[in-house]
């Protein structure tokens, strides 16, 4: 069996941490020292064997994320071999740019996504250039065909409900030799999806799930009504997960800039660490 690694290149929701034009607690902390500073939600699939690696969204931080998993893996000016996208939402796709004849000028790079998200990269301006000069190949993905990335790891999408403004909103499931993982960075509500996310989870080795706001008094201090905010709480989702802490590993990722987890004094993320779920982290590397 091959050695698989699922990096988590970045945590953030869309916005990043800092945000731009906000000066709250968190912000200023990653503004100050940027060991604090988090990118947006993206995950790399590293094949260190066959010195390849395939990328789950093209984020605004993809420059700085390429260059870390380039760096790290020993992939200097290695391009990744595939990108899976899940939504077109500003977090999510716009690092496709930098494949772009301003920068990378890349050739025929597989991008897989969605029906509607297909037709939007490859009508739609400034997208539509990439499709026109060739610099990536949009390959349509359907709910539940899973993609093979190599003979011992596949890449599954699954529909989520989610404002579908452009495009349709993928989850996906991540299958290595060893590990089943289920990333979920973007989701309304649990209990808006046809599948049950308690059955979900349990069929997971690790899940890695929205967890943009921790509860409602977050989004009241932020001036938001919990329930006009299309995403489930993780005070919520531990709630409703609760029971399977023991065989599943739950992460939360896609943290929006005024999540109180990120706070200094790491108190309540040591609460969340002692009902057996877990914060990610930039960086943090996982072995499928
Ligand atoms: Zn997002
Ligand atoms: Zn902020
Ligand atoms: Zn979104």
């Amino acid at each position: 069996m091959s050695e698989v690694i699922l990096s988590v290149i970045g945590t953030a929701q869309d916005g990043g941490l800092p945000q731009a034009n906000c000066f709250c607690e968190n912000c200023k902390r990653a503004m100050e020292d940027p060991r604090f500073k988090r990118t947006a939600a993206s995950l790399a699939i590293i094949l260190p064997e066959e010195n390849k690696w395939h990328l789950i969204d093209a984020t605004p931080d993809l420059r700085e994320q390429m260059a870390r998993v380039q760096m790290r893996y020993a992939m200097e000016s290695k391009l990744m071999s595939s990108i899976f996208l899940t939504h077109a939402h500003i977090g999510h796709y716009p690092g496709l740019m930098f494949l772009g004849k301003e920068a990378i000028n890349s050739h025929q790079l597989p991008v897989m996504a969605g029906a509607k998200m297909k037709k939007m990269l490859e009508n739609d301006a400034p997208w539509s250039q990439l499709t026109a000069l060739e610099n990536i190949d949009v390959q349509e993905i359907k709910e539940g065909q899973s993609v093979t990335v190599t003979s011992e790891v596949t890449v599954t999408p699954v529909l989520v409900p989610h404002r579908n403004e452009f495009s349709e909103t993928f989850a996906y499931w991540i299958e290595g030799p060893n590990k089943k993982v289920l990333f979920i960075p973007d989701i309304d509500r649990w209990d808006e999806w046809d599948v049950d996310i308690k059955e979900a989870a349990k069929e997971a080795n690790i899940c890695i799930l929205d967890g943009t706001f921790y509860s409602s008094q977050e989004l009241a201090n932020i001036g938001r009504d919990f329930r006009e905010v299309p995403h489930p709480l993780i005070t919520e989702t531990m709630e409703l997960l609760g029971d399977l802490v023991e065989e599943t590993k739950i992460y939360f990722t896609h943290l929006n800039h005024s999540n109180p987890v990120l706070k200094k004094d790491g108190t309540l993320r040591k609460e969340i660490e002692a009902k057996g779920f877990y914060i990610a982290d930039e960086q943090m590397e996982l072995k499928i």
